[in-house]
């Protein structure tokens, strides 16, 4: 961590980029100032409280890192840093009990779906309930799709070119499953073999993310065995797969610093072993050479793909999903004018944060319907939601969204129904001639 601090220069080039500054707009809310303070805390020169609602509000999102002329590598800085301190922090009852809420919720499907099934009744009470668990509330969808499940072993379409092993993920599963069986499709239809790990279970990535170490390291230590295991019960080495896919942004970031997760521990080169497997499924299917043809969408499709931090900051994946699809005839892809910019989820950022993650979604969404697109792709389920919500809300007020860097907000109509969708999701949707 010190070695990343020192590299801070204090240039300010990373302050445009920051979402937070942008809705904040003071220093300590800017990646230059949380490096300050997280030195300040490490060096005893500060208190923790002072300097945690700063910390706090940071989304992890690293269009600082990307902005850095310096290098300062920001992402071994805040996750690490909440994981030293984690067991230092004094939170508010009501806060540490809403993190214990999400905590032991949303990594775990069973719990979670029973947890969403619970939260619909409580809904149309939200005004009565404490505050605290009403961004909760807001974030539960109408109706739960069908559970799905996945076989073992799926076998390739045709002649095999590859084999991975997926990552089904946890409240994605729940959420939207059907964009594991569009992965799986995708993936078959182009010659993939795909192996699902039963004992799989959530990446870590939640926990990671909220400087919970030890439960990351849990959750990241059953995933190492479960595709180990997967792997020999299925009489296949290690070498006879190609790549751990991941089709969200967050566990994907989140699994490729496994190293970091594991650092100073016994399994720490096993995990850099791994996570140097793991890839986004957009980057397989690129790397993967021409796909299988796919058909003519029965019209021309207007495509606005918004990048998931965790994909583009994180993993420096942004041009795969855009040349993907692309690769749908009669596709145009279209841009917005603020692409680096979060959209506000960042993991549980819009249970946490809420007030400033509605600001950064309806800054999407504005931005979003600006660019006139009829189909909307994303990859990451955080986003997605996130997104479908704000797109699916009137656009908040001109004035409360002054501040952001999205100064230029278009006068919009009430509520938008752009689909919403994970860019592998209009692939398969292409392939079955449903678009
Ligand atoms: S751009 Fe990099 S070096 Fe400059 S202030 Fe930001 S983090 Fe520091
Ligand atoms: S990670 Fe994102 S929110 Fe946090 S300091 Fe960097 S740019 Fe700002």
């Amino acid at each position: 961590m010190a070695k990343a601090i020192e590299a801070c220069v204090h240039c300010g080039f990373c302050l445009p980029t920051c979402p937070t500054y942008g809705v904040q707009g003071q220093e300590m809310d800017t990646p230059r100032g949380r490096i300050v303070l997280m030195k300040d805390v490490l060096e005893g020169q500060l208190d923790l409280a002072s300097a945690t609602p700063y910390l706090d509000r940071c989304l992890g999102c690293l269009a600082c890192e990307i902005a850095c002329p310096s290098g300062v590598a920001y992402r071994e800085l805040i996750g690490p840093f909440r994981a030293q301190t984690a067991g230092q922090r004094r939170r508010p009852l009501a806060e540490k009990f809403r993190r214990w809420l999400v905590a032991n919720t949303l990594p775990y499907p069973g719990r979670f779906r029973l947890a969403v099934r619970v939260g619909k009744f409580g809904k149309p009470l939200g005004p009565l309930l404490p505050a605290f668990l009403r961004p909760m509330l807001q974030l539960l969808p109408k109706r739960l799709p069908a559970r799905q499940t996945w076989p073992v072993r799926i076998p390739a379409c045709g002649k095999r070119r590859a084999r991975v092993v997926l990552l089904t993920g946890c409240a994605q599963q729940v959420l939207a499953p059907e964009i594991n069986t569009d992965s799986i499709e995708v993936l078959t239809r182009n010659g993939v073999e795909v192996v699902v790990p039963p004992a799989q279970g959530c990446c870590g990535a939640l926990a990671w993310h909220s400087g919970d170490l030890p439960a990351a390291r849990r959750f990241a230590g059953k995933n190492l065995d479960a595709f180990a295991d997967v792997a020999k019960s299925n009489g296949v080495s290690a070498t006879g797969i190609d790549a751990v896919i991941t089709n969200a942004a967050g566990c994907g970031s989140a699994m490729h610093e496994y190293q970091l997760i594991f650092r100073g521990t016994e399994r720490a080169e096993e995990a850099d072993r791994f996570r140097r497997r793991v890839c986004d499924i957009s980057v397989f299917l690129r790397q993967l050479g021409p796909l299988q043809p796919i058909p003519r969408p029965s019209r021309p499709l207007t495509i606005a793909y918004q990048d998931a931090c965790h994909l583009a900051h994180a993993q420096h994946v942004r041009q795969q999903p855009r040349t993907l699809l692309e690769c749908i005839p009669g596709v145009r892809l279209v841009e917005t004018t603020d692409p680096h910019l979060c959209c506000g989820s960042a993991g549980t950022y819009n249970i946490d944060q809420a007030e400033i993650a509605a600001v950064l979604g309806a800054a999407k969404a504005n931005s979003l319907r600006a660019t006139g697109a009829d189909r909307i792709a994303t990859g990451n389920i955080g986003c997605l939601i996130q997104i479908r919500n704000h797109l699916a809300q009137a656009p908040l007020a001109q004035t409360k969204l002054a501040q952001t860097p999205t100064a230029q907000i278009p006068t919009v109509e009430q509520g938008s129904g752009i689909p919403v969708h994970h860019t592998v999701s209009l692939l398969a949707q292409a392939y079955r001639g449903q678009l």
